[in-house]
């Protein structure tokens, strides 16, 4: 027994540091929202926001507002407040792009650096696009680089003269287990690689301490826990020992020295502007940096705290109330190595993803079994627990998810 009831999770909301956030978002009462690690919530202040980005900037300033609204600037100042949540310094995070293009950057500017080495080595079952890139990479250096994935315990042990580049993901996509940033950094550079970090599960829903562990490269998403909206732009970090020497290879206007100077040849921008490409979406940096702005006054801490006692909370009540229907616990149970989301295979696992969609709990489903379920600090409850729980129970229990409705998967799972 967990001896969880809802009046004790009831009381640890009532205590809860970061209640006051939950009415900053637009939710419904009654949904239970468990993917906001996939696409965070609406925070209130981005519509009006974005009202008068559209309205008075666009429509009413016209060009005028790249300066007049501080447009232009935009993507090192946006960067600079998402250093600040990474444990990077002013000037070595620009926002820009998406992650997958981020990737791209990275990887290349990282084999610039190690010009003599040959290898992207990264870890089988990481998120796909990260392989992606390093396969198209590999494809286009026309054999120079090749693209390698190892088991994920045999990364380490694979890092020899030969690895230029190791990309990986602090936390995992599908399982939420953690990476040791700073130990796997350290390795790497021992071997004489450079780490490109994935943040796309990190970024707000841990505290990341880039510098602290002496990163080389990292990237990540706008869209998750940041809470930038829908395809918000990504960002990428480069420290600040590399940027001089680190040559961009998406060699846009946006990141040459003088733009605006307009001269033939490409000369790249003296620091973490070079890897600006082209001209900023400014109505999506817009609502990026709203979710940014709020993500910022809550305390990483509390929120690191707060996900983890989610998590313990969650996976109590699945062994107390959902044993024996066929759930694996695919997360660290174990805090240190967890990261914000909780995630069981299970053989019928789409099927009950979507009649727990169709009963009001919105997790997702990744191929091949796995459910998924984010836990958002920011505007979860621990209650919440307790009625996700019960629903899914009472889905499994009325073998709700064999329907013909779900024979065929939907494009987005
Ligand atoms: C979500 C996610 C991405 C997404 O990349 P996009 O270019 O925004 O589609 C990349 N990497 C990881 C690890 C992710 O979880």
């Amino acid at each position: 027994m967990s001896g969880w009831s809802r009046a004790a999770l009831e009381a640890l909301d009532r205590d809860d540091p970061l209640a006051r956030f939950r009415a900053g978002f637009q939710l419904r009462e009654g949904l239970l929202y468990l993917d906001g690690n996939s696409l965070g919530a609406l925070p209130q202040r981005t519509m009006s926001r974005l009202e008068q980005t559209v309205r008075g900037e666009w429509g009413e300033g016209l060009i005028t507002s790249w300066l007049g609204a501080e447009w232009i600037t935009a993507p090192r100042r946006v960067g600079d407040k998402i250093a600040a949540l990474l444990g990077a310094a002013p000037g070595e995070v620009i926002v820009a792009d998406s992650t997958s293009v981020n990737l791209f950057k990275a990887i290349t500017a990282a084999l610039s650096l190690r010009p003599e080495r040959g290898v992207i080595l990264s870890e089988a079952g990481n998120f796909p696009t990260d392989v992606y890139m390093m396969q198209g990479i590999a494809a286009f250096s026309g054999g120079r680089v090749r693209a390698e994935t190892v088991a994920p315990e045999a990364v380490l042990a694979r890092l020899d003269s030969d690895v230029a580049v190791l990309v990986l993901t602090q936390v995992h996509y599908k399982s939420g287990a953690v990476r040791d940033m700073a130990a796997v950094t350290r390795r790497a550079h021992e071997a004489g690689a450079l780490v490109v970090w994935d943040l796309s599960h990190s970024a707000g829903a841990l505290p990341v301490d880039l510098n602290g562990a002496d990163a080389d490269f990292a990237v990540g998403c706008g869209y998750k826990f940041l809470n930038g909206g829908p395809g918000a732009p990504a960002y990428i970090f480069v420290a600040q020992r590399h940027q001089a020497a680190a040559m961009p290879v998406l060699s846009g206007w946006m990141g040459h020295a003088e733009p605006f100077a307009f001269e033939d040849d490409y000369r790249p921008a003296a620091g973490i502007e070079r890897f600006l490409c082209g001209t900023p979406s400014v109505l999506a940096m817009t609502a990026l940096e709203c979710g940014i702005d709020l993500m910022a006054e809550a305390d990483m801490a509390a929120i690191r705290a707060k996900s983890l006692a989610l998590g313990r909370v969650f996976m109590d009540l699945m062994d107390e109330q959902c044993a024996g229907l066929g759930f694996t616990l695919v997360s660290p149970r174990d805090d240190a190595q967890r990261g914000s989301q909780i995630a069981y295979a299970h053989p019928h696992g789409y099927g009950i993803m979507q009649a727990l969609k169709e009963r009001g709990l919105i997790g997702d489903f990744r191929a091949p079994d796995v459910l998924r379920f984010g836990l958002t600090p920011l505007y979860l409850r621990y209650a919440d627990m307790l009625d996700a729980v019960s629903l899914i129970r009472e889905v499994c229990e009325a073998r709700a998810w064999d329907d013909p409705r779900w024979k065929v998967r939907a494009a987005v799972t």
